[in-house]
């Protein structure tokens, strides 16, 4: 055994994030001249509808209680970092800053806001000759603090530390990651070679199931991990949602390179028992067995139109995409079977035999099945990401009857669905 991982009970700020860091020696060898750089994880920010975001970001709250921790040692040149997907233009890192009152943060405290979509960067090779382009203020600082949030995630089963270093990543490295012959998992995992984490803290003031977006079920679960050894934070993270080390691809492909156990006995844990805060959460969506649709169309009926499962290839560009398909085809549905009809995301997929019209969503769609014999008709929607204006009109062009209200209303009721709960506060994501 070699650094402690601190488990501790999240009851007061900025006392419990202080003791989290205390027990696990994490601010050993910080100097207060030292380039703080904090990476929380702002996944993606959307001003058109509410994000409840429990389990989704970071907090504020434990972010302020960071910044105050690091200000008492005398620090003063710290930075905030994420590259959040950019689902429209000034719709991104910036917005989510804002909109999470971070940015009230950094005048409060004189702490700087970077967004690393913006950044220059470094490149650093993997796996042969393939690339990864970091965000240069990433890699240019003394002291790196990982900030992820404690969720599940719909491709990598959990998003925890070092998940959360993809949003350090210049875009195409993004996309690269999703790879069509590579595993999503092991492309990531080496990004924590290359940025080497001081120290990483899980915020578990709340947990995501079904992750990484709202689309979930949050949970009020009160703990903070931390550990100056990055797979050690995540191990036991994992562990408090339910997944053993085993369980994680990405975390074995880490594992391995540096030569370390993914066994929890061999990992020393200070604070609380963690036998006492184990509660599993599922990550996965189910899908029908013929592979045509999300578990509710076949509650539901739904026949004739059919949308395969996302697979590991679909980047965070087109996700909001095949989420918005689904909910189109949903709307369409009036008992009676839908047209025939295939719609594809992702990089990988391939048209199946037996529908008359095949919806081609991105470009990715349409290079991988450009000379698909089992396409009949392809509608192609071009964009990488598509515009969503785009995506109704090709539904609408396949025959699909489709309400766009009706996905405006899903993603109000999604927004919404924590108020008036008691353990959901606001005050968690306000500065
Ligand atoms: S078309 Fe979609 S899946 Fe392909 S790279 Fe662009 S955003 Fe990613």
């Amino acid at each position: 055994m070699g650094s402690k991982t601190a488990l501790v009970k999240y009851t007061a700020s900025p006392d419990s994030l202080r003791k989290a860091i205390e027990l696990c020696r994490g601010f050993e060898g910080l100097k207060p001249t030292d380039k703080v750089l904090i990476k929380p994880n702002l996944v993606a920010w959307d001003d058109r509808f509410r994000i409840a975001p429990f389990g989704v970001y970071t907090t504020t709250r434990l972010m302020e209680d960071l910044i105050i921790c690091l200000k008492d040692l005398g620090c003063h040149q710290i930075a905030i970092g994420e590259g959040s997907v950019q689902l429209k233009k000034d719709m991104g890192t910036m917005q989510a800053f804002a909109g999470l009152g971070y940015t009230t943060l950094a005048k409060r405290y004189g702490v700087t806001l970077v967004d690393f979509n913006e950044s220059k960067t470094d490149k650093f090779t993997f796996h042969g000759d393939m690339q990864l382009a970091i965000a240069k203020e990433a890699l240019e600082q003394d002291f790196f603090i990982n900030f992820p949030v404690l969720k599940t995630h719909g491709q990598t089963k959990i998003s925890l530390g070092l998940k959360n270093l993809k949003g350090c990543l210049k875009l195409a490295s993004k996309k690269l990651c999703h790879n069509t012959s590579l595993d999503l998992e092991y492309c990531f995992s080496f990004i924590a070679d290359f940025i080497k984490p001081t120290l990483t803290i899980v915020d578990g003031i709340y947990a995501l199931e079904r992750g990484a977006l709202h689309f979930g079920n949050a949970y009020r679960k009160d703990v903070i991990i931390a550990a100056t050894d990055a797979l050690a934070a995540d191990l036991i993270a994992a562990k408090t949602i339910g997944y053993s080390g085993e369980d994680i691809a990405h975390f074995g492909h880490y594992a391995k390179r540096h030569g370390k156990s993914l066994a929890i006995e061999d990992y020393e844990i200070v604070g609380e028992n963690l036998a006492d805060h184990i509660k599993p959460l599922k990550w996965d969506w189910a899908w029908s067995a013929d592979n045509t649709g999300p578990g509710v169309f076949q509650k539901m009926g739904i026949t004739g139109a059919a949308l395969p499962k996302y697979d590991d290839s679909l980047c965070s560009g087109c996700s909001p995409i095949a989420n918005l398909s689904n909910i189109l085809v949903l709307s369409a549905f009036k008992g009676q079977p839908l047209p025939s009809v295939e719609i594809l995301n992702g990089k990988k997929m391939q048209a199946r035999p037996g529908y008359a019209k095949t919806v081609l969503l991105g470009n990715c769609m349409l290079e991988a099945n450009k000379d698909n014999p089992n396409i009949q008709e392809a509608i192609p929607v071009k964009g990488c990401p598509p515009k969503e204006e785009d995506v109704v009109s090709a539904l609408q062009a396949a025959g699909l009857e489709v309400n766009v209200l009706a996905y405006y209303g899903y993603m109000k009721q999604q927004g919404e669905k924590y108020d008036g709960k008691e353990s959901f506060e606001e005050r968690f994501f306000t500065a």
